[in-house]
């Protein structure tokens, strides 16, 4: 990946060398170490609070768009926060597994994981939609801080669903759009 070739905002992100990868928001953790397959959730309560882009730490436009597998879609409930619809697509161009590892491994137990991303499998489709806004949940535990955050999306104005084709995540056409 060459940063000269990425939108602006994902190219004023730091950039993992080894990789080749801009490095989301969401990925840089409080004691200065990167794990892309790890979302920081300092990071992610303060880009549902702020209403930031969890891949480029800036604040959104009123495209808003949620990745995520089919239960996440119908439930209208993520775990991790929305991006810029730009940034979303090339997320999921940049790097096809990056957003299904980050969902899957978060770091904390399976309560965490978003639904759908329990066994996410890679045959499973992903799901681009696209809302105007969200109420965030934030869920108080024992021994769980910062608490957790459930996302709760308005209703869609679109959604695109994606699967993979020869290991690559591959656009396959519009989704619908379930009743409201
Ligand atoms: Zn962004």
């Amino acid at each position: 990946m060459n940063r000269k070739t990425l939108p602006a905002r994902l190219a004023a992100r730091p950039f993992d060398s080894r990789r080749r990868l801009p490095i989301p928001y969401v990925s840089e953790h409080d004691d200065g170490s990167v794990n892309f397959a790890v979302v920081n959730g300092t990071r992610a309560l303060e880009c549902g609070l702020r209403r930031l882009c969890s891949a480029c730490g800036q604040p959104h436009e009123p495209a808003i768009a949620f990745v995520g597998g089919p239960g996440g879609f119908h439930q209208r409930r993520y775990t991790d926060p929305p991006m810029h619809l730009e940034c979303a697509h090339w997320s999921l161009r940049l790097c096809p597994y990056l957003a299904l590892q980050r969902h899957r491994r978060r770091g904390g137990t399976e309560q965490t994981a978003a639904p759908g991303f329990t066994d996410m499998e890679k045959a499973e489709p992903v799901i681009l939609a696209v809302t105007h806004g969200y109420r965030l949940d934030l869920i108080y535990e024992p021994g769980s801080q910062p608490p957790a955050i459930a996302f709760r999306p308005w209703p869609w104005n679109a959604a695109t669903r994606l699967v993979y084709r020869d290991r690559v995540l591959t656009e396959i056409g519009p989704e619908p759009l379930p009743a409201t």
